[in-house]
C-alpha cells in the first residue's frame, strides 16, 4: 500500500473516504493533525480523517490548508502525529495520504505498524470517550516564527526584491504572506484555493505563465511550488528556468557558506553537485532516491543540508521533510546577498549526460547478470541500484522502482569521455537484459 512517499493513487479506485477513514484510525495511536493541498477531493478525505481519528477516542487537529513542511511543523508543535492529504505532483485526479510523525516521514518499520493496525479493524471507542476535532488557526504564524531565526530578513529589506509567485497548490496559505512579511514586492499567480490552474510539477514545461510574468512586471526572480508546497522552483530575472541541478548547486553553496558540513544527496546527484560541495568545503553524503532517505540521512549524519535536483531542500535547522516555504525565502535571500540569479546560475555549467531505460523481463536477475560481468573503472557503490564514480564520469545502472526497466543515468566533463563510456555502459547493460 505504501510506495516511496506515502500512499498514492487515483481517487474513488485507488484512494477513497473509506480507506482514508481506515489509515487515520490505525494512525491514531497519539492525536492526529490532518492538513491537505487544494484537489478538489481533499475535503472530503480530510472529513473522513477526521471520523477514523476521533471514533479512535484521540482528537483530531484541523490544519486546513497548508503545505506538507508546516504539517511537519504541526506535529512537532502538537507532540501528534500528522497526516498530509495530498497527491503532491501527480494530476488533480490523484490522491493520497503523508503519514508524519516527529517533524519526518514514517519509516518502513513505522509503516508496518500502521498497516498491522489498519488489517486488525478498526478501533471504535465508547460514546462518551470520542475525540473532538480541534482547529489549529495559529499554524501558520507559528511556523513563519519557527523559521524566522533561518532567514536573513534584513538582507532582503534592504534589497527589496520583486519577486513573482505561482503557488498552485497548499503553499498559497504561507508563501505570498512570508514573502510580503520580509518586504519583498510580490506578485503573487495561481493562488486559487481549490483545484490546481497548471499541472502541479514545477517542472520547466508547467511554468510559461510564471515565465512570461517575471517578464512582463520586471521581476528579479520568479519562484513555483508542487501542489503541496514541499517543492520549489526558480526562474531568473529574463524568464529563464533554472536548470534542476545548478538550482540544488546555488542552496548547497548558500548554506556551506553559513556553516560548514556534511551535505545529502542521492546516488542520481550529478557532477555540478558533487563540485558545489567540494567547492563550499562540504562533504556529500550519498543515500537512495526519496526523500524520506534524505531527510532520514541528515538526521543520522548530523548534516547541514540535503537536496535532490526536483526542487526538494531539506534544513537540518527546520523540520526533516523537503520545505519549499523555507526554500522560497533562501532564493529570495539568495537574491539579497549575491546578485542577479541568471550571473549566480552561468557560474554553473552542466556537464554532458544520458539518460536512458532498457525494457527487461526481470530486472533483479538483469541487475545480478550486470554486476558479475561489469568491466568500468571507477570506484563502485551498491547503496541503490549500481554507481560507479570516477573523475572524469560516473554513471548509475538501477532498477525501477515500479516499471520493468532499468534506467541508465550517465554524466561525463568532456563529451569525448560521455561517448566512450555510454558505448560500454550499452553494451554491458543489452547483454545482461
Ligand atoms: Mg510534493
Amino acid at each position: 500500500m505504501f510506495g516511496t512517499s506515502g500512499i498514492r493513487g487515483l481517487y474513488g479506485s485507488e484512494i477513497t473516504p473509506l480507506l482514508a477513514l481506515r489509515i487515520a484510525n490505525a494512525f491514531s495511536y497519539s492525536n492526529v493533525v490532518i492538513a491537505k493541498d487544494t484537489r478538489r477531493s481533499g475535503p472530503l478525505l480530510e472529513k473522513a480523517a477526521f471520523a477514523g481519528i476521533t471514533a479512535s477516542g484521540k482528537d483530531a487537529i484541523s490544519a486546513g490548508i497548508v503545505p506538507t513542511p508546516v504539517l511537519a511543523y504541526a506535529t512537532l508543535k502538537h507532540k501528534a502525529n500528522g497526516i498530509m492529504i495530498t497527491a503532491s505532483h501527480n494530476p488533480p485526479e490523484y490522491n493520497g495520504l503523508k503519514l508524519i510523525s516527529a517533524g519526518k516521514e514514517i519509516t518502513k518499520p513505522e509503516e508496518e505498524k500502521v498497516l498491522s493496525n489498519y488489517e486488525s479493524g478498526i478501533k471504535l471507542t465508547s460514546w462518551d470517550s470520542t475525540g473532538a476535532v480541534i482547529p489549529d488557526a495559529e499554524l501558520v504564524d507559528n511556523y513563519l516564527e519557527f523559521i524566522s531565526p533561518l532567514i536573513d530578513a534584513e538582507a532582503i529589506a534592504a534589497a527589496a526584491p520583486k519577486v513573482v509567485v505561482d503557488c498552485n497548490g497548499a503553499a498559497y496559505s504561507i508563501t505570498p504572506k512570508l514573502l510580503l512579511q520580509l518586504g519583498c514586492t510580490l506578485i503573487p499567480i495561481n493562488t486559487q484555493e481549490e483545484g490546481f490552474k497548471r499541472p502541479s510539477e514545477p517542472a520547466e514545461k508547467n511554468l510559461s505563465e510564471l515565465k512570461e510574468k517575471v517578464v512582463e512586471v520586471g521581476a528579479d526572480l520568479g519562484l513555483a511550488h508542487d501542489g503541496d508546497g514541499d517543492r520549489i522552483a526558480l526562474i531568473d530575472e529574463n524568464g529563464n528556468f533554472v536548470n534542476m541541478d545548478v538550482q540544488l548547486s546555488l542552496m548547497i553553496l548558500h548554506e556551506l557558506e553559513k556553516k560548514k558540513g556534511k551535505i545529502v544527496s542521492t546516488v542520481e546527484s550529478s557532477l555540478i553537485i558533487k563540485d558545489a560541495v567540494e567547492q563550499g568545503g562540504g562533504e556529500l553524503i550519498i543515500t537512495p532516491v526519496g526523500s524520506t532517505y534524505v531527510g532520514d540521512a541528515l538526521e543520522k549524519e548530523n548534516a547541514i543540508f540535503g537536496g535532490e535536483p526536483a526542487g526538494e531542500y531539506v534544513y537540518s535547522e527546520g523540520v526533516y521533510v523537503p520545505d519549499g516555504v523555507l526554500g522560497a525565502a533562501k532564493f529570495v535571500e539568495i537574491f539579497a546577498k549575491k546578485g542577479k540569479i541568471s550571473e549566480l546560475a552561468d557560474k554553473f555549467k552542466p556537464y554532458p549526460m544520458v539518460r536512458e531505460k532498457y525494457p527487461t523481463k526481470d530486472r533483479k536477475a538483469a541487475m545480478n547478470k550486470i554486476l558479475d560481468s561489469i568491466d568500468i573503472p571507477g570506484e563502485v557503490s551498491n547503496i541503490d541500484g549500481i554507481r560507479i564514480d570516477a573523475d572524469e564520469y560516473w554513471l548509475l545502472i538501477r532498477p525501477s522502482g515500479t516499471e520493468p526497466i532499468i534506467r541508465l543515468t550517465l554524466e561525463a566533463k568532456t563529451k569525448e569521455k560521455l561517448e566512450e563510456i555510454h558505448t560500454k555502459a550499452k553494451k554491458l547493460i543489452e547483454a545482461s537484459v
